[in-house]
């Protein structure tokens, strides 16, 4: 694995962040995950355009050009000579004596790491995983991928204390939103239910390319919020992320979804989006 800061790479454990970078003290930045299969990134373009959206929403203004950030991470997959990798990139605003309001003059620092990839357990991809559904309290910018993920972090603690992969966050105790660090999906009468892509969620680049997929499948896709109940009486659930790919989740709340097994719909999806990315 490579760490880099400022256009420079560095070992992974080289101490190279400044104390007052102000994604350190505020969580004042935006970032992306990224993968790379048989040395080429995937959907390396969806990534870095919602990284200059999350950017603008935040009022970041990048010290590098888009050209100069795609080729870096050419360079970053070059240099970590590994074909498969999960490339971690952020911005942030920059260093400065700590003020809340955006200190005059400071630029901008693109930082990251480039590893291999975290595995999950393929028994998981193949027979199901686990959720609850927990209150989301999130803030209201969750189209922004935005560095504050303490939000997350809390949910998919409880995810993982209560045995489950993911924590599936449910607003206002009314309808669902998404997961922790993933988007949710319920297929109910071969109909597939995403919520919309408003303010109260990540529009995950995984979420586009699965749901265009299954509209060309024939499918349709409702963009819809839908409750908790729905999602513990509909025929399937899944999710969808960068690094989640199609995971189904079979047991929801500790009852079975469905028949408990993978359905057909998920099956054919994790299936078509795994061809898509390339991975074997
Ligand atoms: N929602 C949230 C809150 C996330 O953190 C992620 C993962 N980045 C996603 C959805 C999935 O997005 P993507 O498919 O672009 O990885």
């Amino acid at each position: 694995p490579l760490g880099f800061i400022d256009g420079k790479i560095v070992d992974i454990d080289a101490l190279v962040v400044p104390l007052e970078d102000r994604g350190h003290q505020f969580g004042d930045g935006v970032y992306e995950v990224i993968m790379a299969i048989d040395g080429k990134y995937v959907y390396l373009k969806e990534h870095l355009d919602r990284m200059e959206r999350s950017c603008g929403e935040i009022r970041l203004v990048p010290s590098f050009s888009r050209e100069e950030v795609e080729n870096f991470c050419h360079q970053l997959l070059k240099e970590s000579g590994m074909n498969d990798a999960m490339l971690y990139l952020q911005w942030t605003r920059g260093v400065s004596p700590r003020v809340h309001s955006f200190p005059p003059n400071t630029r901008a620092i693109l930082s990251g790491t480039i590893r291999p990839a975290k595995v999950i357990p393929p028994e998981l991809f193949a027979n199901g995983a686990r959720a609850i559904m927990i209150p989301d309290e999130r803030w209201l910018k969750c189209h922004v991928k935005s560095l504050n993920l303490l939000g997350s972090v809390l949910a998919k603690q409880l995810a993982v204390e209560a045995g489950c992969f993911e924590a599936i966050l449910v607003r206002d105790n009314k309808f669902v939103t998404e997961g922790s660090n993933s988007n949710s999906f319920a297929v109910k009468d071969n109909c597939i239910y995403t919520a919309p892509a408003n303010n109260l969620i990540l529009a995950g680049v995984t979420r586009a390319v699965v749901m265009a997929k299954a509209q060309e499948l024939g499918y349709t896709v409702k963009e819809e919020f839908v409750s908790p109940q729905f999602y513990k009486e509909a025929d399937e659930v899944f999710l969808t992320g960068t690094t989640t790919e199609v995971m189904p989740i079979t047991i929801l709340d500790n009852e079975p979804v469905g028949d408990g097994k993978v359905g057909p719909i998920t099956r054919k999806l994790q299936e078509e989006y795994w061809k898509l990315i390339g991975k074997k």
